[in-house]
């Protein structure tokens, strides 16, 4: 077994700088840490850069979670989703007691094949959750359609895709709801988190209730250093309340998004200039300049993928796999779902190195590598 050193070139890291860390020391020092002034001040900033209120979470699946629960979702409910996607997004269907019923992809995007999610749709179907895989929309737009066809709600699962634009707008800034993940390794982090955008004021009120056990306006107390003694509780909720530690970090990460997005955007466009003419690779089809992308994920054409693999590691290189199809589970795989795209593409799919800390040279030796790799199978 090759092992992960320090010198490995990692799939992903968090970039955390000074400014984070005497943050977290005000914190610290303040010695409030739960939820207060700085996860206020965070919703400020998020609403801001979205147009519209946020709500922080200490998850991404936290926030798929309750936005789904806010929405009256639960048991008999369906909600159709891309198989293709982390396991956090079905798992969160699956916590409200709904359905997750695994639809097929589009396999030059690995976003939601909308034909097939259409004839997925039955009268159990409540909502669809588009997946931005590897920042990318996909064909959000005729998403939005079937939704507002069959009267069905759009929970978006955003999590790769902070900072984003679709026709020119940015994610979370139209539509439904967006949920966005701040865990470590995604554009923005905040050591975990995440956070629910949507302009659906019951939706956002419930949601801030439910972070917080269900009590009924606990946030707004919070916010002026005050707690509930005496209150009402009519809904089920969880502690999926973001800590002040948490938000004074994703604040400066927040104030450093462009650095960082930049960055993304230029390693991507590298990878694509050195890999776009390879007969053995092929791209996803996207448009870097109006994404910010996570993860950079090309498809291997007849290539032995684990080896491949087991070789870049050797060769100091760590690569991932985005991702095992959740109807390949035994909790989600009960109906014997087929899915022939998703079948005969997902074992195509490797991840490359992708995060603010690489340089050009780095892509370049990667890029290099990987040729060499694919030549000696
Ligand atoms: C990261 C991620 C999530 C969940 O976010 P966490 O903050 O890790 O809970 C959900 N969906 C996708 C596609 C993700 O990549």
């Amino acid at each position: 077994m090759v092992k992960v050193t320090d010198n490995t070139i990692r799939l992903s890291r968090s970039v955390i700088g000074n400014a984070e860390k005497q943050a977290v020391m005000d914190v610290l020092n303040k010695g409030y840490l739960g939820m207060g002034e700085n996860v206020q001040l965070f919703e400020e900033q998020l609403s801001r850069f979205f147009g519209r209120p946020a709500v922080c979470v200490n998850s991404g699946t936290a926030a798929l979670h309750l936005a789904l629960q806010s929405l009256g979702i639960g048991r008999g409910d369906e909600v159709l989703v891309q198989s293709v996607t982390f396991l956090a997004s079905f798992q969160a269907i699956s916590a409200t007691g709904a359905r997750p019923v695994a639809c097929d992809i589009d396999p030059d995007t690995i976003t939601l094949d909308v034909t097939d999610a259409k004839k997925r749709i039955t009268d159990k179907t409540k909502v669809i959750m588009p997946v931005h895989y590897a920042s990318g929309m996909g064909a959000l737009e005729e998403i939005y359609d079937l939704a507002n066809d069959n009267d069905l709600r759009v929970v978006e699962d955003a999590a790769h895709a902070l900072g984003c634009t679709y026709n020119g707008r940015k994610t979370g800034s139209f539509g439904d709801i967006a949920c966005f993940s701040f865990d470590g390794i995604k554009n923005i982090t905040s050591g975990e988190g995440g956070a629910i955008v949507t302009k659906d004021m019951d939706v956002l009120q419930k949601a801030r209730d439910a972070r917080l056990l269900g009590i009924e306006k606990d946030t707004q107390k919070r916010y002026s250093n005050q707690r509930s003694w005496d209150f009402d509780v009519s809904a089920q909720g969880w502690r999926y309340h973001m800590s002040n530690i948490m938000a004074a970090i994703g604040i400066e990460q927040l104030n450093r998004f462009p650095e960082f997005a930049e960055c993304r955007r230029q390693l991507a466009k590298h990878y694509h200039k050195k890999l776009e003419h390879l007969d053995s690779v092929e791209l996803l089809n996207q448009d870097l300049d109006s994404i910010i992308p996570h993860i950079f994920v090309i498809k291997l054409k007849n290539a032995d993928r684990d080896d491949i693999r087991k070789k870049m590691l050797e060769r100091g290189i760590q690569t991932g796999i985005h991702y095992k199809p959740n109807h390949y589970l035994s909790l989600y795989n009960s109906d014997n779902t087929f899915l022939p795209v998703t079948d005969r593409i997902v074992s195509q799919l490797l991840t490359l190195p992708l995060h603010p800390k690489l340089g050009e040279q780095d892509i370049d030796y990667i890029c290099q590598q990987l040729v060499e790799c694919l030549r000696e199978q």
